[in-house]
């Protein structure tokens, strides 16, 4: 990527050859070559927040139940498991915290679950968390290239298209000169939409579970204030759309509706903390 002398991206080195360009939209997942590289923001870590930060994938043997068509997510020792069927395999995936057990353990608890040799297939460490600026001049980070969260919910992906949605509709209402408070607004935007994703994906760690290091730390783990605050309205009545407006606003949408919250915090539990 060749900056030009204001910051703003004039040309993207391909194989062999240049491109110029006027808009750059960095695409490249874990890779951030664009934003992550030309720029560096700052990046914001949800590691203390959200434990988990490796991922081993594999397949399981189908299932033969054509009624079995949902993704089935798991609570295992120190992470969870992803199950999702399909025609001839079932792919799946633990995803845990390394400060709490490595890969061996992990496999040897899939083997002990599914009463069968399991093969991994990847190994992924991630950092969750986000660049706290996800547009700059004329280079706008989508995707994995902006920020990273655990396959939970689909929460990444709903994440993406949402950022993409207002992408285009920034550009199309501006015919394509776009002010800077615009951009800034995006930026803030998909800030506080990642702390929605950031509150709802904890929110599905307080089921009550505390029998493994892994669940203990949790249950005794500090919390950001906003999830706090909501954890304990939900222990006195139900997510009502109120709570979630928050963490949208420059015409963002939620990414997770009213429905979606009550189905998770129904099983959530916790100390009682006072509502305010
Ligand atoms: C183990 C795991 C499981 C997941 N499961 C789910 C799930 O069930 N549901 C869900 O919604 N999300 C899931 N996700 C998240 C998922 O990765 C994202 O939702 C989605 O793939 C992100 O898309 P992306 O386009 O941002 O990045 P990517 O899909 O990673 O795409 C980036 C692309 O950039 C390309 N690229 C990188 N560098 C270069 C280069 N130098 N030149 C050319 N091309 C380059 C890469 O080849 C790649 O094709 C999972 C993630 C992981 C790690």
């Amino acid at each position: 990527m060749r900056l030009d002398n204001r910051g703003h991206v004039c040309a993207l080195q391909l194989e062999g050859a240049q491109l110029e360009v006027d808009f750059a939209v960095d695409a490249s997942g874990l890779a951030r070559m664009g934003l992550g590289s030309a720029f560096r923001p700052g990046w914001r870590t949800f590691g203390s927040v959200l434990p988990t930060d490796r991922a081993i994938t594999f397949d399981l043997q189908p299932t033969g139940s054509s009624l079995r068509t949902l993704t089935r997510s798991t609570a295992m020792t120190a992470g969870w498991i992803w199950e999702i069927p399909l025609n001839r395999a079932t792919r799946a995936g633990y995803v845990f915290s390394s400060r709490h057990a490595d890969d061996a353990m992990m496999m040897a608890e899939v083997q002990h679950r599914f009463g069968y040799h399991v093969q991994p297939r990847h190994e992924l460490s991630f950092d969750q968390g986000y660049f706290e600026t996800a547009w700059v001049n004329n280079v706008v980070a989508l995707g994995t290239a902006s920020g990273f969260v655990e396959p939970l919910g689909a929460a990444l992906a709903a994440h993406t298209f949402e950022q993409l949605r207002n992408l285009e509709r920034i550009l199309a209402s501006g015919g394509g000169i776009v002010p800077a408070h615009a951009i800034e607004a995006f930026s803030s935007a998909n800030v506080r939409s990642w702390t929605g994703v950031r509150d709802y994906l904890r929110l599905h760690y307080d089921g009550g579970r505390n029998d493994t290091p892994f669940w203990r730390e949790l249950t005794s783990a500090e919390l950001p204030k906003s999830y706090a605050q909501l954890r304990a309205c939900f222990q006195k009545r139900t997510p009502r759309h109120i709570d979630i407006e928050p963490y949208v606003g420059s015409g963002w949408q939620s990414l997770f509706r009213q429905i979606d919250w009550l189905s998770v915090a129904a099983a959530a539990r916790g100390p009682s903390r006072p509502c305010t």
